[in-house]
């Protein structure tokens, strides 16, 4: 099937409404959720090959999401689908407003490669919870995930419905000529940025997830220690192939030293290894030899080993980093930790302020007045305090970036906004005509007008 097809399918299959009927949409969540359990050691299977991802990694950071996300549609979606009520102003009385949610139609979600199959079937779940029909399109990098996610979809659904295309630069720019209703992307930002060109062009919505570098602030006045292994622990996970990874730290001069001890020891104590299924492999030979033109062997101050053979890089902490150097160019996506250190705190935030918005931002502080002060004064698109990553797990917080790090929010009843429409109603009776709107236009309605439409 070409695309041209499979979109004027899927379009036929929503206009003729039966994705909009919110049993139909249960259904399919309670089905995705059986197949995709069912196909468990499937899914753990491909991703150790991909990059050798534990079945602990996955399941911790990938399938209990998913199966978190289904569940909390399944529960909740008969409440955010109805129509809801509103208060109608003073001029349309009699009358009725309401807000009606409906799908936005056929939706294409890309996903990126680093936690394949989150980042793939998570907006599928908003998705199809939302009424819509999909195509998704995983990212091509981790081959064997992706093959697993098309058969898991493609063998269990209607391609009217859903349906995977595999693939890379070539077919996603032939999926971009279609028109869709809706495009989720995840993925880099610039990336993101040849995306929303192509939706321009349709002025088809997106939701685009992105990257950036992220920064951990650590203050003097926090517990050092325990800041130091949640930062070990947030930045080593999944290689340091995270979005929401802290990028870089900058740490208070004045306990610079003591902090970079405890990163040490951390490090050491956690015994990242392939063996000890708490570490993955760099994703290919063009990120692992990209990732080693960034480690300045003269600021090593623990790390450093590499192996081709074996995509390893080993947890690298890097110290007297400035913002001149390679490593604070871009995102790092690797387990590489450049940490700098500030005597100004304020100094500090102005470095953050004059760079790209930061998907995510952490506070390390037990000072309440420096918490709001940072909080308040730097922009980015999520967060935590005295933690580091752990935001995504409440499906309460809306999860995107801001400015060059994204364009709206997922996750729970955010998810259910991003894909739907929000269509709003007055609705009125006839027995009641109040004749003001009407011509022959009047001053004596017009001060009536004036006086109604402040109320
Ligand atoms: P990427 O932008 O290279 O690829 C993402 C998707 O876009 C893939 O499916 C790929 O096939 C497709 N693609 C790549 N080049 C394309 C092109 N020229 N035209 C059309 N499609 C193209 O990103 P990646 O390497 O898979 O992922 C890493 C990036 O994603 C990092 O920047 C990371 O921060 C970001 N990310 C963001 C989130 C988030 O939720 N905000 C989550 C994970 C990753």
């Amino acid at each position: 099937m070409n695309y041209n097809e499979i979109v004027k399918n899927q379009t036929d299959y929503f206009n003729s409404n039966q994705t909009k009927d919110v049993v139909f949409r249960i259904k399919q969540l309670v089905k995705l959720k059986s197949v995709v359990m069912g196909y468990e050691m499937a899914l753990y299977e491909a991703i150790y090959s991909d990059f050798k991802k534990s079945e602990f990694d996955t399941y911790t950071t990938e399938l209990s999401f998913i199966y978190h996300e289904i569940d909390e549609f399944i529960n909740k979606l008969p409440k955010w689908a109805k129509r809801r009520r509103t208060k109608t102003n003073l001029i349309n009385l009699p009358a009725r407003s309401y807000i009606i949610p409906e799908p936005l139609g056929v939706c294409l979600i890309i996903g990126a490669w680093n936690y394949p199959y989150l980042l793939s079937l998570s907006p599928v779940v908003a998705a199809i919870a939302s009424g819509n029909t999909v195509v998704l399109k995983p990212s091509e990098i981790p081959s064997a995930t992706s093959a697993i996610m098309a058969k898991l979809i493609n063998e269990n659904f209607s391609p009217e419905f859903m349906i995977v295309v595999e693939g890379g630069i070539l077919e996603t720019t032939e999926l971009l000529k279609q028109n869709f209703d809706k495009i989720f992307f995840t993925g880099s930002s610039p990336v993101g940025k040849i995306i929303y060109q192509a939706a321009a062009k349709n002025l088809t919505p997106v939701t685009l997830e992105l990257g950036g570098k992220s920064p951990a602030l650590v203050t003097m006045n926090c517990n050092l220690k325990e800041s130091a292994k949640r930062l070990v622990w947030a930045k080593f996970l999944n290689s340091g192939q995270t979005c929401i990874a802290p990028d870089y730290i900058l740490v208070d001069e004045a306990v610079k030293k003591e902090f970079l001890i405890h990163l040490k020891d951390y490090i050491r104590k956690f015994e990242y290894s392939f063996e000890n299924n708490n570490y993955v492999q760099i994703i290919n030979e063009r990120n692992f030899y990209r990732l080693i033109e960034l480690i300045d062997k003269k600021k090593i101050y623990y790390g450093g080993e590499v192996d081709l053979q074996k995509r390893y890089i080993a947890p690298t902490i890097l110290t007297d980093v400035t913002f001149d150097d390679k490593v604070m160019e871009d995102e790092i996506f690797g387990p590489i930790l450049p940490v700098i250190s500030y005597s100004d705190l304020n100094h500090a935030i102005l470095e953050i302020k004059y760079r790209p918005k930061p998907l995510a931002c952490y506070i390390f502080t037990n000072d309440i007045a420096i918490k709001n002060k940072l909080l308040k004064d730097i922009s980015f698109g999520g967060g935590a305090v005295n933690d580091a990553m752990m935001h995504i797990t409440n499906s309460n917080l809306p999860f995107g970036g801001i400015g060059n790090s994204g364009l709206g929010n997922y996750h729970g009843y955010a998810g259910f906004i991003a894909f739907s429409h929000f269509k709003s109603i007055i609705d009125k009776p006839f027995w009641l005509e109040p004749n003001l709107r009407y011509p022959p236009n009047t001053e004596k309605k017009l001060t009536w007008l004036k006086r109604l439409m402040r109320l």
